[in-house]
């Protein structure tokens, strides 16, 4: 096994680091969790590539015998595991015995190969399928600090290449494996036991070739290291251009970014060819010295022919034991060239795993108990019970949010206002806990008891006097309805991402939740209606028409309670007023917590918090808070005064729409 602290590891940028180290003897954990699942193919894959490979060792064997008793009929025709019954006696008959032998060899060895094929596929295709939906099941559940810490690159790159890589291991790999095995040592056991002396001869090379191989490794691993972090520039270039491609327009930045790519693919050319400078040295050099090898065992093996055995060696050696070991002697040249490629492929293997089982290991902050019970909505009523937070995860820290205290009655609107970087959309990212609220460092984990009111926590959020740690996320979400800021859209069809989350709603029911958010018409006019691709990320669609299939996703779901953040800041000033209705009515009865920025959409919640620098600075009704004559009042008198100039500018036709994107 490898140096695990070796020079020559893949993704030396360290990126990955923390969870690469956590895990212990990555492939033996590989063989144990989808070795012994898959183990019928695995065997079956195995044992066939071992017969086929021994199998294909008997022509040779075969022709040597057939040269002493048929051609030079100077020996009888003898061999091994055949019982001299079933041989003809004639040298006529030996000659089609022998071809029918040599016939059947090639027939049964293809067969194993083909059984071979199909179980080591089978088994690393299986593994390969086993560890990618492991893997993003288990990545899935993580926390969004993960993702934030994380580029999507890099996550994408295991899921993709590193899966892809255990593959490649498992089929290629092992049947190198068996192979090298089989053959270099099926072919050292035959010509030792043929002639002990010019098997030592013809062998002498496998050591050097060996050693040959190491060095080469050890050489090359390096080189490839810093190809794979070549690559991964280069993709996160390319990745970051194409999500950037309107920005680079407008910019007028194309010779620039052509000018970078070119950078980070020359960048790649240069590695790449130092790499492939050492490569194509390495196979020439082992084809020589397995040549060297040949030729020595051909001219010991030819002069003991001629003319007795030479030097210090002794004993007779018949012409058909010569013709043996001159074809076995070839075939050892290949899987020798092999073994390289094995080293290859289970080191870059294992880094893989190393990868795999690090992400599938990471431990999820959110994590809750499997036997948590459902949460038991009865009215729907939040309460935030002096919450702090930040988003490394320490109250000790300095918090995003501080000593945030609240209760929203059932049925009641909660509004949250303020700058922006007051933490609104931190405070309401707790509830549906996309973060759990931070626990102190000396508390004893998320047990509910610490959180209450003690003053060491930091606090909890409760629905229903539920803590919402202390529910099972699923029911906890499904209870939950969420407009955000930037509606995403799945890759699939305007019907597909309104039902997204609600599977089980028919069509009629989608039709409605459109037309309730103001989405109906447009879809229409679509070319392909409710039936038409939104493109990726529903690129195709405008901000505001995202906005409103977002809304209407959420109205299909019904929840009990909803968070609006900054729901209608993408829609021109008409078709808010329209969604506002359609939200006002949806709000109606249920429990409502909304950003919003335009503070006239929230003028009649039920309480409104003015949040500072992430802590409470202001509470209390629309009314009360422009009496008190604070920060409320202030942002109130600049957007009435911004209102009244939109007003005036309603028969400018168009000027409703600045701001869209
Ligand atoms: P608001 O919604 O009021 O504009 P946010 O809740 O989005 O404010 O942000 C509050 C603060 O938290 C900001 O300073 C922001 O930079 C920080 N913040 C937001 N999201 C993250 C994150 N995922 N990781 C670290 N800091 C964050």
């Amino acid at each position: 096994m490898p140096d695990p602290t070796g020079s020559g590891r893949i993704d030396d940028d360290g990126t990955f680091e923390e969870q690469r180290e956590r895990v212990d003897y990555p492939m033996r954990r590989l063989f144990d969790e989808y070795g012994r699942a898959n183990a019928a193919p695995l065997s079956l894959g195995l044992l066939a590539s071992l017969v086929a490979h021994t199998i294909a060792l008997l022509p040779p064997i075969v022709l040597g015998v057939a040269v002493d008793a048929v051609f030079l009929a100077e020996q009888p025709y003898e061999l091994p595991l055949i019982p001299g019954a079933i041989i003809p006696e004639t040298r006529g008959g030996q000659f089609w015995f022998s071809a029918a032998l040599v016939a059947g060899a090639f027939l049964l060895s293809s067969t194993f190969s083909w059984i071979k094929g199909r179980g080591l596929n089978v088994f690393a295709q299986r593994v390969q399928h086993e560890v990618r939906t492991d893997t993003y099941a288990a990545m899935q559940r993580l926390d969004l600090d993960f993702f934030a810490n994380k580029q999507t690159g890099e996550l994408m790159s295991i899921l993709n290449n590193d899966v892809n890589r255990l593959e490649q291991f498992l089929n290629g790999g092992l049947n190198i494996a068996t192979q090298l095995v089989v053959t270099v040592g099926g072919i050292a056991v035959v010509l030792l036991y043929l002639n002990l002396q010019l098997g030592v001869i013809a062998l002498v090379t496998v050591p050097i070739i060996a050693l040959f191989t190491h060095l080469f490794v050890q050489r090359i691993q390096p080189l490839y290291a810093e190809v794979r972090s070549t690559v991964g520039r280069m993709n996160s270039r390319l990745e970051n251009n194409l999500a950037g491609i309107d920005v680079i327009k407008v910019s007028n930045t194309e010779n620039f970014e052509a000018e970078r790519v070119t950078d980070s693919s020359r960048e790649y050319y240069d590695t790449n060819m130092e790499a492939v400078r050492t490569r194509i040295k390495f196979f020439p050099g082992l084809q020589l010295t397995a040549g060297v090898g040949f030729v020595l065992t051909f001219v010991v093996g030819g002069i003991w022919v001629f003319s007795g055995p030479p030097g210090v060696l002794s004993g007779s050696l018949s012409v058909g034991t010569f013709v043996t070991f001159v074809f076995l002697g070839q075939r050892l040249v290949w899987p020798m060239a092999q073994f390289g490629q094995l080293i290859n492929l289970y080191q870059r293997a294992e880094a893989s795993a190393e990868r795999v089982f690090g992400l599938m290991d990471e431990p999820s902050h959110l994590s809750t108990d499997d036997d948590v019970p459902d949460l038991e909505l009865t009215r729907g009523r939040v309460e935030y019970d002096d919450v702090s937070f930040s988003y490394d995860g320490e109250a000790d820290d300095e918090p995003v949010i501080e000593g945030i205290d609240f209760t929203v009655d059932a049925g009641e609107t909660l509004a949250l206002v303020g700058p922006t970087g007051a933490g609104k959309s931190t405070v309401l990212k707790l509830l549906p806990r996309l973060y759990d609220v931070s626990e102190s460092t000396d508390s004893d984990g998320s047990s509910p008891e610490c959180t209450e009111g003690d003053g060491g926590d930091s606090g909890a959020v409760r629905i229903d006097g539920q803590d919402v740690r202390e529910v099972d996320p699923g029911s906890l979400r499904r209870a939950i309805g969420y407009v955000g800021q930037e509606t995403f859209l799945f890759f699939g069809s305007v019907a597909d991402n309104i039902r997204y989350g609600s599977f089980d709603a028919d069509r009629e029911d989608v039709i409605e939740a459109a037309k309730a958010a103001r989405a109906h018409e447009f879809i229409t006019d679509l070319e392909d209606g409710y039936d038409t691709d939104v493109g990726e990320r529903g690129v195709k669609l405008s901000g505001g028409q995202r906005q409103r299939i977002g809304i209407a996703r959420v109205l299909l779901q019904d929840p009990e309670i909803l968070i609006l953040d900054e729901a209608t800041s993408d829609v021109d000033t008409e078709t808010e007023l329209q969604i506002q209705k359609q939200l006002d009515r949806l709000a109606a009865d249920r429990t409502v917590l909304a950003i919003a920025h335009r503070l006239s959409t929230i003028k009649d919640a039920d309480e409104i918090l003015v949040l500072e620098d992430g802590r409470i600075v202001e509470r209390g009704t629309h009314g009360e808070l422009v009496e008190a004559d604070g920060l409320y009042a202030k942002l109130w008198g600049v957007q009435a005064g911004q209102i009244e100039d939109a007003l005036g500018a309603r028969s400018d036709e168009g000027r409703s729409e600045v701001g869209r994107p």
